[in-house]
């Protein structure tokens, strides 16, 4: 019986790969030592997994950034604005597409499906002159080779490739990027003849873009695509990868027809419909790469009951063609559990990273060939029982109260003009109000506080006095500035949601547990492994700190429930939703605890509701429902005198806005000034919108500091769609990644274009 990894990291157990490059980027090191660090990792990856026996381990996994970018570097698909003059692309090229360079800027970056992995989207058009200009797939292949291991070359797929593609600059968006089909072939027949030649046997192209709603149209595409493929692939076994969810019915009937193929990569985990296809309809003689092996999560996989459903598998596809692997590419979870020194030995008994997850395929494929490894098994059992009956995981009262919150709506009383009044009279703001999102900037001294603190190196007094000293800071600054709605300046907080899962119970943090979100970029998600509870008040103390020092109001500063559980590794023993709703009871507490502190505006951060949502449209208005639910539980208690306010870092929701109106918030902040005012053109087709609401007016992500003009101009497109009562101004999003020096000239000049407006009004 045979095993097969999807995928596997690229940063290394201790994040190698993101320190050799910055290195290099920074001018500290050389191309020759950035290769070495690269060559060493896929070494001891390629090692680590024939070591372990997989059959079919994967080359061109290994990325210097992105496998999309790779892609476009094999096919020469630069933008003319880089320059490339053709040959082989180096570190220059590739990484000046990847980060932009002194002249040009970046190209466009998007996540990966629905995980939080970034990829460079390439960018097409009827001009572009393709050519085989990145030989890295037949390098590695040949490399592992050398070393002595024979491995699967995986290249995204043509049509994948092509469906994640944006029309180039002054190509019209309605380009049909499928029409460059037929001059990108001729670079992958090159590719796939060298591989052959280099003495491949198996080849894995990534589809992932199957699992998506695609037309009949695109549907063909494919079809076309891989038959147009078929003369140059005869002698090399095929394998077509799909993950993330399950594979659409006739997107399945079109990917099972194909000829030329020789096996299938479905995802078993995600794919909750993958078992009933495959028992109705699977081509005889082919192959089936089973991914019951979670690439996305953290758990240790439940060894019997997967080995259960590879035994149904079995019967349907035969012994021989049934090959073990994971859902997806473990790119997507935490690298080795080795390096956690620091976690609870039971919780870490529950856990799988990619190392381990290879074992674990392992050790499925050898029990299916009747060499069952009963230790393994029985060890793997033990640590599901105890997850199952530990008092850590269960809270009883929690259960209770997160049960009792089905059926009903909360909602709060009254209407959110009747609550914008009641508030009005309270608050006393001015029109077209100012504020910002929460953090100012993170200096260095003050993450060395943080870090003092943490290591216990200056006492819980010298860390609540700098802290304290910060805030004030921040405060003067604000008044001086003359903002009308204040924040606190978020100096405590290293990451907004490891802040909260530290301070709530249920949450686990690793030390080492990574994972790319683009270049060298990484994020260390908490892992979400019992009920969620809120032991004590988490904010109280630093916001009525804060209030105490100003007479504007003060801004109390939440993470919601969706973003919370959006942003951790979640457990997998109950529903997601179920999940959220036990965050979303336990910032209930913290909402109701700061209004009794006095603090009249509670902001509840939503940065990451819109990434939650599923793939496929059928899926979509379930996780909306409970979504939208879990925010409005948090502050259906307060009085209509408390201003809810919540922030979305997100521009891109025209599709779900009625979703959030019905989050029903008093005001929301939204990212809008990068999306060429995509924001308000849903106003601008007539969705009324009556809660308050601030566009962003200037671009947080970059140094650049707007002028009193250009943000004038921007509230005044705002005021062409919006009524002017219901406008607030603020920045994009937080201050924290800028420096005071950007911070405070854009800040005064938003604040200048503010009053100015008003005089006009
Ligand atoms: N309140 C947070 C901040 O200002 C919001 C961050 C975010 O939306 N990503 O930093
Ligand atoms: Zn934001």
């Amino acid at each position: 019986m045979a095993s097969h990894i999807v995928g596997y990291p690229r940063m290394g157990p201790k994040r190698e790969l993101k320190f050799a490059l910055e290195s290099f980027w920074d001018g500290k090191s050389s191309a020759e030592d950035l290769k070495k660090v690269a060559a060493d990792l896929r070494s001891s990856i390629w090692k680590q997994m024939a070591g372990a026996g997989i059959k079919y381990i994967p080359s061109n996994t290994f990325s210097y950034y992105d496998q999309v970018l790779d892609t476009t570097a094999m096919l020469g698909a630069v933008p003319p604005r880089y320059g490339w003059n053709g040959g082989e692309i180096g570190f220059e090229t590739y990484f000046s597409m990847a980060r932009g360079n002194a002249s040009v800027p970046a190209m466009e970056m998007t996540k990966w499906f629905d995980t939080n992995y970034h990829f460079i989207v390439p960018e097409l058009g009827p001009d572009v002159k393709f050519s085989y200009a990145s030989h890295k797939a037949v390098d590695e292949y040949k490399e592992a080779k050398a070393l002595g291991v024979d491995t699967v070359p995986i290249l995204i797929g043509p049509v994948s490739y092509l469906l994640l593609s944006k029309p180039a600059k002054g190509v019209e968006k309605t380009f049909p990027l499928l029409s460059l089909l037929g001059k990108i072939l001729p670079i992958y027949k090159e590719v796939i003849s060298e591989l052959k030649g280099a003495g491949a046997s198996w080849i894995q192209f990534d589809e992932p873009t199957l699992v998506m709603d695609l037309d009949s149209h695109k549907l063909k595409a494919f079809t076309d695509a891989y038959t147009e493929l078929e003369s140059s692939l005869s002698g090399l076994n095929v394998l077509v990868e799909t993950y993330f969810a399950d594979v659409p019915a006739e997107a399945y009937k079109a990917l099972t027809s194909l000829k030329g193929v020789t096996g299938y990569g479905f995802d078993f985990v995600r794919g909750s419909n993958t078992l009933d296809l495959i028992k109705g309809k699977f081509p005889k003689g082919k192959y089936l790469f089973a991914g019951v092996v979670d690439g996305r999560n953290i758990w240790a996989n439940d060894l019997a009951a997967s080995l259960g459903t590879l035994q149904a598998l079995e019967g349907i596809v035969g012994k021989e063609k049934l090959v073990v692997s994971t859902s997806t590419s473990l790119l997507h979870t935490a690298v080795d559990l080795v390096n956690e020194t620091k976690l609870d030995k039971e919780i870490k008994s529950w856990l799988a990273f990619a190392a381990q997850k290879v074992l674990e395929v392992n050790a499925l494929a050898k029990a299916l060939s009747g060499h069952k490894d009963e230790a393994f098994f029985s060890a793997n059992a033990a640590a599901l029982a105890s997850r199952k009956s530990s008092p850590r995981v269960t809270n009883e009262d929690v259960q209770k109260a997160a049960a009792a919150l089905k059926g009903s709506d909360h909602r709060r009383a009254t209407n959110v003009s009747t609550r914008l009044d009641a508030q009005q009279k309270k608050l006393n703001l001015p029109i077209l109000p100012t504020t910002t999102i929460g953090s100012f900037p993170q200096t260095i001294e003050l993450r060395r506080v943080r870090r003092e603190y943490k290591a216990k190196k200056i006492s819980e007094d010298e860390y609540v006095k700098a802290i304290k000293e910060e805030i004030n800071k921040v405060v003067k600054l604000q008044e001086e500035l003359d903002i009308d709605v204040l924040v606190h300046g978020e100096p405590e907080r290293n990451d907004m949601v490891e802040y909260f899962g530290e301070q709530l119970s249920g949450f686990a943090f690793t030390v080492n547990g990574w994972v790319q979100s683009y270049g060298s970029r990484c994020v260390k998600p908490p892992i979400i492994y019992g009920d969620v509870s809120r032991p004590n008040p988490m904010t109280v103390f630093w916001s009525s700190t804060a209030q105490s020092m100003t007479a504007r109001p003060m801004k109390g500063m939440l993470t919601g429930p969706v973003t919370i559980l959006n942003w951790s590794f979640v457990r997998n023993d109950q529903p997601r939703f179920e999940t959220c709703y036990q965050i979303a009871l336990a910032i209930k507490d913290e909402v109701e605890d700061l209004e009794k502190a006095g603090i009249n505006v509670i902001q509840i951060d939503e940065a990451a509701l819109r990434e939650g949502l599923p793939l496929r449209k059928s899926e979509q208005a379930f996780y909306l429902d409970w979504a939208v639910h879990s925010f409005r539980i948090t502050n259906c208690g307060v009085n209509d005198t408390t201003q809810i306010h919540t922030h979305m870092c997100y521009s891109n929701f025209n599709d779900i806005i009625h979703s959030i109106i019905d989050m029903d918030a008093d005001v929301i902040t939204i990212e809008n000034s990068r999306s060429d005012e995509k924001l308000l053109s849903v106003f601008r087709e007539g969705v009324k919108y009556g809660a308050g609401i601030g566009p962003g007016v200037y671009d947080i992500h970059s140094p650049r500091i707007p002028s009193t003009e250009e943000i004038a101009d921007r509230i005044n497109k705002m005021l062409a769609v919006l009524e002017t009562n219901i406008l607030w101004v603020n920045p994009d999003c937080g201050l924290k990644t800028r420096k005071y020096a950007e911070v405070k000239p854009a800040l005064k000049n938003m604040v200048a274009a503010a009053k100015l407006l008003r005089t006009q009004l």
